[in-house]
């Protein structure tokens, strides 16, 4: 080698241990001729190279831009170092402790190398279903505690063979310090069972697996974040009574395809949504569906998408491989409750459901869904934020105190936060039941262990029922901060985009407490961490029957109408009003106008309700959002017209939802078709609201416009605000990293307790 003339320090921060970071670095730095050493640090990687100016500038750009799919680069510093004169490059012993200061990968998907050796019959590993290397396979979903290593890991109870162990110990191996290596000799291994745990006697698990699937029944199947229920996607029957045996009526169910060709028969896949599919997260993508339907009705009924998955394991790649347009793969659960990931909790509880089990015998210890995501606006949008993705952290603007935020009731996630990251949990579940209620506690255990984090405070909802509200109220020894929803919303949307200044914050969702003690949704905030305004809202209605209104949108249908026409309501003619008994509808009217069981509320998730109702589009539903997503599915996107959209000339302005509900009517007598009807209640939304936001920039004197809410899952209204927002030259910020649902409350919850725990004084005048 060359005297060197130039050296650089690198100090590189982010997920760089256990990815295969060093060797990659040592391969580069073999590349451009450098000598020096790299090693992991208490807080990443440490590199001290030497060579020339040129050679130095290529390979600091190709650090970044080809390191390992695992890497996940927060900072790089570059400092001049004085020449050492080393004459090599080589991989040195860790610098001190490595501490818990790095962070863990998130599980990911079978790599290109590792899917080869798997179909090579004369690989070693050929057909073994737990094949995995540093750049690939469980990492999240078996740890125990850090540092992240083997005997930290559910991989502990295998020891690896001589063949594994110096795979494992050598830096030029691709599977140079995989934790979870293992081959069939020493590894873990596939079972199948009937659903009274009695073994079935195979040669090949996953060929018999195959046979049972196609013969229509369903079958358990252990993954890396919990059980799957899998049943023949083409098989109306199987599907049906997977639903029955489930509890899950209607709501659609996700399938997984071999590969992007075949999904392609049944799904149009923009090439962008590929990228989504392929990606190493593997996440559900919601794909628009090929008509006519290719596969089981019942799959996704009455609904334009399916949700799709590639295989993400070497266990589904196996099976798929024997030949299925899609296998349904929903989570191992009934109904609302968490996803089953202890074997002999597996049969108690989905033995009812499942008829056979392919189950294996590495340990799941901390249970993960599948995330879900679509592409809207251009960018990813994820619906549930879990596997492949967690615990990847939201970085945030500032370093914050240790928090731990708990957030809202339904699609539960919780977060912690620790310098400049804040770690959102993986999906949790709606807090309805014990078994979610245990999966939240434990969640908040792991977490805070394997983060190494000791919070100081903790955040929570306002909502004094919510138990993720109680079981926070019931911690002692810590303050506890209790944050008003919507303010949430917009902080979360604030904290990904790194904002800190003051923006218009559209929060829309169904339900949320308000610090009126009625119940809102329709928020136009003016926020920041420190506090907020509430600059306009729908004009509250009565909701019939209280939560009871959330199931029967003709209830809100019958509340808005008699908000818009008093008495008078009973002599429109309305698909509505017919499909509803006459009496249970005069009690719902009484109670509105009497007040009796009926609180206020300024929801939009309500509003949209009301207005499928009225349309006939649907009076009741099986799941929160289920009207409003099907009033968006019909929605014409070639009409321009829209409602009458006014607010009150008061401080805090109230928008009426009488003239949109009088336009709806009025339009239905016309005649005119719902599809119409739909797209002009999406256009008085999106421009109604624009609108709004130019009166509130005149007067705030504000250009940031932050949009959260689980109403941003619609893509209508998500698009074309952003849209009409950015040509009024408006800076807008949608959801990136987490939901705008009610998955991401708990990061704008911890942002907020922040500001209050720093004493950060609001700039936004109450
Ligand atoms: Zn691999
Ligand atoms: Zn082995
Ligand atoms: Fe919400």
């Amino acid at each position: 080698m060359t005297p060197s003339n130039t050296a650089k320090t690198i100090q590189i921060n982010g997920i760089v241990q256990g990815v295969g970071f060093r060797p990659f670095v040592y391969q580069l730095a073999q590349e451009y001729g450098l000598a020096g050493r790299v090693a992991n640090t208490a807080s990443g990687v440490q590199i001290h190279a030497e060579g020339t100016a040129q050679q130095l500038d290529g390979f600091v750009a190709d650090l970044q831009s080809r390191k390992p799919i695992l890497a996940h680069i927060v900072a790089v510093d570059i400092q001049k170092a004085a020449p050492a004169g080393y004459r090599q490059f080589k991989i040195t012993k860790s610098q001190g402790a490595e501490t818990r200061a790095t962070l863990i990968s998130p599980d990911v998907c079978l790599c290109a190398d590792c899917r080869a050796e798997l179909f090579d019959p004369r690989n070693r590993r050929y057909g073994y279903p737990f094949i995995n290397c540093t750049n690939c396979g469980p990492r999240y979903t078996i740890i125990d505690d850090i540092p992240y290593d083997r005997p930290k890991t559910s991989m502990r109870y295998f020891k690896m063979c001589d063949q594994c162990q110096a795979e494992y110990d050598d830096p030029d191996d691709r599977r140079f310090h995989a934790q979870p290596n293992a081959c069939a000799e020493c590894g873990p291994h596939v079972s199948l069972f009937d659903n009274r745990q009695t073994p079935l006697d195979c040669s090949d698990p996953f060929v018999r697996t195959a046979k049972l699937l196609k013969a229509g029944h369903i079958v358990a199947i252990k993954g890396l974040g919990g059980y799957h229920l899998a049943v023949d996607a083409t098989n109306d029957a199987a599907v049906e009574r997977l639903r029955k045996r489930k509890h899950r009526e209607e709501k659609p169910l996700a399938v997984m395809s071999a590969d992007l060709a075949i999904v392609d028969a049944y799904a149009s896949v923009t090439s962008a949504e590929a990228e989504l599919l392929t990606s190493i997260q593997r996440p559900i993508v919601l794909l628009e569906k090929k008509m006519p339907e290719k596969l089981a009705f019942s799959v996704s009924p009455r609904n334009r998408f399916y949700g799709v998955m590639l295989p993400y394991t070497p266990l589904h790649e196996l099976l798929l491989a024997q030949g299925f347009t899609a296998l349904v793969m929903t989570s191992g659960n009934l109904s609302e409750e968490p996803i089953a990931i202890d074997n002999d909790e597996a049969f108690q509880r989905l033995g009812q459901i499942a008829d056979y089990f392919l189950t294996h015998d590495r340990q799941i210890y901390l249970r993960s869904d599948d995330s879900i995501v679509r592409l809207a606006a251009g960018q990813t949008r994820p619906i549930r934020r879990s596997r492949g993705f967690v615990p990847i952290p939201v970085f945030l603007k500032a370093a914050v105190p240790q928090i731990l935020a708990c957030g809202a009731e339904l699609k539960n996630t919780i977060c912690l936060t620790k310098e400049r990251q804040a770690f959102v949990s993986q999906h949790i579940g709606d807090l309805e039941n014990l078994a979610t209620e245990d999966f939240f506690r434990l969640t908040i255990a792991h977490l805070e262990r394997i983060l190494d984090i000791t919070p100081e405070l903790i955040a929570c909802d306002l909502h004094p029922d919510y138990l993720s509200t109680q079981w926070a109220q019931a911690q002692s020894g810590r303050p506890v901060f209790r944050v008003q929803h919507h303010h949430a919303h917009v902080a979360a949307c604030m904290a990904e985009h790194q904002l800190d200044d003051p923006v218009i914050g559209l929060a829309f969702d169904g339900t949320g407490l308000g610090t009126d003690q009625t119940v809102w949704g329709g928020e136009v905030l003016i926020a920041d961490f420190g506090g907020f305004r509430r600059a306009a809202h729908l004009k509250p209605v009565p909701m019939p029957g209280s939560t009871a209104a959330i199931k029967a949108p003709w209830r809100m249908a019958i509340a808005c109408l008699s908000q818009a026409y008093g008495g008078s309501l009973w002599d429109l003619d309305l698909p509505v009003l017919k499909t509803v008994d006459p009496e249970q509808a005069q009690i719902v009217a009484r109670m509105c106008t009497q007040g009796i069981n009926a609180p206020l509320t300024s929801s939009l998730g309500r509003l949209f309700d009301a207005v499928a109702a009225i349309l006939g589009l649907r009076s009741d539903v099986a799941f929160e959002g289920q009207a409003a997503m099907e009033l968006e599915m019909i929605a014409d996107p070639g009409e321009t017209e829209r409602y009458d959209f006014t607010w009150s000339d008061t401080d805090t302005r109230q928008i009426a939802a009488a003239p949109i509900i009088q336009g709806v009517v009025s339009d239905i007598q016309r005649g005119l078709p719902a599809f119409i009807i739909s797209a002009k209640f999406h256009n008085t939304l999106i421009d109604g609201f624009a609108m709004l936001c130019q009166e509130l920039r005149k007067q705030y004197r504000l250009n940031q416009v932050a949009l959260s809410g689980g109403c941003f899952q619609n893509r209508l209204l998500l698009e074309g605000l952003r849209k009409i927002l950015k040509s009024y030259d408006f800076e807008v910020y949608c959801h990136r990293h987490v939901p705008a649902n009610d998955g991401g409350i708990a990061l704008g919850q911890a942002l907020i307790a922040a500001a209050a725990a720093q004493a950060q004084p609001t700039k936004v005048e109450i």
